[in-house]
């Protein structure tokens, strides 16, 4: 059984109507007749998520951007979190820079902290987090349809090199390695971008497990297929440095990067480019939904490309 299986054994329960449960970035639950609540929560343990050494503001702003991330995966508009804190002693300059680091990163994104639990234990800090989205307008894993675009907010792999990085697996140049830890270690939430795709996405999530791994959830969700371009693919020409097999699997199975996955209507083209153009997003056009099931990933010559790993499971 991997994590997937194991959420739909023990926990996948039904919701009540009108309500979205288990399955997407977050759930859904009505406020008043107009309005959505939309909640997701997301933990980082020591040793799984960060070394022992992690700079604790570094730390308290990727808790926090992972979780606006899912806001910003659903078109949600994130207003408030808690905070829960599992800590090994009380180390008074190590609480200090992670209170200032999500101090910062809250205020950056106007989102309140306004309760928590705190424990002693392993180091495990989880982040809940809650939004707000118009009534029938979040962007589900559910909505593709064959034919549809899919696209990527932004540059894929570095996080993922950064991680390969410090498993030993490349040795990547200072400077490299430090623009790659930045895409790991501090990942920029889409929120906006979500915000603004209500209405234009047919379907959406962020890029947290890989890009094959996490676009087969909308396919499985959607009820379709997949097929991605590989050269269409962004990534930080940098990477080219790596071998083609490690870019590949930074590129496609690589998680941690936080970019979104949007899928749309080839009608919604030029409305897409423009909004890319407003934000300053490169966003990328990287292949299509299509009828069947799974993902697909073609070469250049048109060759299907086989992945040993498709992306990151807890307990594979
Ligand atoms: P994400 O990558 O967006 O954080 P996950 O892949 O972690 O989402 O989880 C997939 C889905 O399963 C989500 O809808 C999540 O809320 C749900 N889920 C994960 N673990 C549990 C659990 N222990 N109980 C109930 N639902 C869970
Ligand atoms: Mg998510």
């Amino acid at each position: 059984m991997n994590e997937f299986g194991l959420i739909a054994r023990y926990f996948d329960w039904p919701a009540p109507a009108g309500w979205l449960g288990v399955g997407d970035d977050a759930a859904l639950v009505p406020l008043t007749a107009d309005r959505e609540l939309a909640v997701s929560v997301d933990m980082m343990i020591e040793g799984r998520h960060f070394f022992a050494d992690a700079d604790p503001g570094c730390l308290a702003r990727k808790a926090l951007a992972v979780n606006l991330s899912d806001m910003a995966a659903m078109g949600a508009e994130p207003k408030w979190f808690t905070l829960s804190l599992a800590l090994p002693e009380i180390d008074v300059d190590w609480l200090g820079s992670f209170s200032l680091g999500l101090r910062e990163m809250a205020d950056e994104y106007g989102v309140v902290l306004v309760g928590g639990d705190t424990t002693r234990g392993p180091l495990a800090i989880s982040i809940q987090i809650a939004g707000e989205v118009p009534a029938g307008q979040a962007l589900l894993r559910s909505g593709g349809k064959p034919g549809d675009d899919v696209w990527v907010s932004g540059p894929l792999g570095a996080a993922a090199a950064a991680v390969m990085h410090r498993l030993g697996r490349v040795e990547l140049p200072p400077k490299l390695r430090g623009q790659c830890e930045i895409r790991l270690d501090l990942p920029v939430p889409r929120v906006q971008l979500g915000v603004r795709l209500r209405g234009l996405a047919s379907a959406a999530l962020d890029i947290s497990d890989g890009l094959v791994a996490d676009l087969g959830h909308i396919c499985e969700r959607s009820g379709c297929g997949a097929e991605i371009m590989l050269p269409e693919v962004p990534y930080p020409r940098e990477l080219d440095c790596l071998p083609e097999t490690l870019l590949e699997e930074a590129i496609l199975a690589g998680g941690d990067d936080y970019e979104l996955c949007f899928t749309a209507p080839a009608a919604s083209r030029s409305r897409i480019e423009a909004l890319g153009l407003d934000l300053g997003m490169a966003l990328a056009r990287i292949g299509s939904l299509t009828e069947g099931d799974g993902v697909r990933v073609c070469r250049e010559d048109g060759l299907r490309l086989e992945l040993a790993r498709a992306g990151f499971d807890h307990f594979s």
